[in-house]
């Protein structure tokens, strides 16, 4: 007999999935350039170069038994520290090699974080709006994702509805910042309260809340500013990280969980982590990856685009009359839509050949999100079509 649940989610295919297949079949039909595809977030701009001739070098001069041969479970000891020095330096933290589990991309990393601190039935709790993945992610754990509405005055945390939903069952928090899909960058002020909330809600009832921080558009953050470090804040954070955006290698799949040096069983957690891939057959990211990360530690690639590409369409939807929070990083913008069903009014969008992922799945319902990780020259081209489509049809 087949699995039913995993048969069950295949009638719940991804909207952004469907959506980008849709527009790739549009691209044949009448040539991509035609096609205002919003859907994916895929990276626009290169790896930087340093990543390719870190490649390039390794593979020439390396020892290739070596270079190919398994890392370590828990990852390679070089490259976690690494990381860890890399964190301190940047964020004042005080990680050392132990704290660090080199991962597959961010979804690995979660895959670690959510098994390592909760059990099935466990309440993890998100933001809306929030990744549409963390559905799947959580479920396959065995607990349950619990979301709160967005506050969509800003994309910052909805304290009131935030503090009516943890309870005594709430194992873990799931934050993403920078915000996919508001584009929302949490400010020191909702940290803080968020910590604070945290650390009052564990002593009530007597047992730890892990705050799981999803950070893979950590460094995509707008006009000059940084995203403050959500682990400082609260001890018993696992911070997620991902170099498929900053170093625009989805790819690759490489990624670490960070465990802060003073979260409960701090020692313990990524010893834990290896045990949790020996289930999954995670089994590390490629040895050659974590290695050439590990060497460009400190690049990314040129993220420029996105802010020049968010200050168009921000300008733009506001001028044509979109109700729309100005995004602080990521490659994301999340207006509001011209009618209340969101599904329809995308529906309405793709006969202008505009993909734009209608916002149900993230939580929210009535907005949409583009994604514009696209070439500026597109942007620019799009601006004049969603000016004709919000006035043809909403006029
Ligand atoms: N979390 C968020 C919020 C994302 O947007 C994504 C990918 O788009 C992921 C996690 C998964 O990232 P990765 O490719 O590193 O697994």
């Amino acid at each position: 007999m087949i699995n039913e649940q995993y048969k069950a989610m295949l009638g719940g295919k991804s909207v952004i999935r469907s959506l980008s297949e849709y527009a790739t079949a549009r691209g044949a039909a009448i040539g991509y350039d035609n096609v205002f595809d919003y859907s994916l977030g895929n990276p626009s701009v290169p790896c930087p170069p340093d990543y390719t001739k870190t490649v390039i070098d390794m593979y020439e001069t390396a020892e290739p038994v070596a270079l190919h041969g398994y890392s370590p479970s828990l990852g390679i000891p070089s490259v976690r520290e690494t990381i860890a020095d890399s964190l301190n330096r940047r964020f004042g933290m005080d990680y050392t090699a132990a704290h660090i589990f080199p991962t597959t991309g961010a979804a690995g990393a979660l895959a670690h974080a959510l098994r390592a601190v909760t059990k099935p039935g466990d309440e993890v709790i998100t933001f809306a709006p929030y990744f549409p993945e963390y559905q799947p992610y959580v479920s396959g754990t065995g607990a349950y994702l619990t979301v709160v509405p967005a506050d969509t005055d800003n994309f910052q945390i909805n304290f009131d509805a935030f503090e009516a939903a943890l309870g005594p069952q709430t194992a873990a928090v799931l934050i993403n910042t920078p915000n996919n899909p508001s584009g929302a960058v949490y400010s020191e002020a909702t940290l803080r309260r968020l910590a604070e909330i945290l650390r009052a809600r564990q002593a009530e009832y007597g047992h730890d809340i892990f705050l799981i921080s999803d950070e893979p558009y950590r460094e995509i953050v707008f006009d000059g500013g940084e995203q403050p470090y959500p682990s400082k804040y609260y001890d018993n954070t696992l911070s997620c990280y991902s170099w498929s955006k900053s170093l625009s290698l989805p790819g690759e799949r490489i990624g670490y969980v960070a465990v802060n040096p003073r979260a409960t069983d701090a020692e313990l957690l990524v010893p834990m982590f290896g045990q949790i891939s020996r289930g999954t057959g995670h089994n590390c990211p490629s040895s050659t990856a974590q290695l050439a990360v590990a060497r460009v530690i400190d690049e990314t690639s040129d993220l420029s685009v996105y802010e020049t590409n968010m200050n168009l369409l921000y300008d733009a939807l506001t001028s044509i009359g979109f109700d729309v929070v100005r995004p602080g990083g990521t490659f994301y913008i999340f207006p509001k839509a011209l009618e209340d069903d969101a599904t329809a009014f995308c529906m309405k969008a793709k006969d202008y050949d505009l993909i734009l992922v209608p916002s149900e799945s993230f939580g929210v319902p009535g907005y949409f999100r583009m994604a514009y990780c696209i070439d500026t020259e597109k942007v620019k081209r799009s601006i004049p079509v969603l000016e004709r489509f919000a006035r043809e049809v909403y006029g």
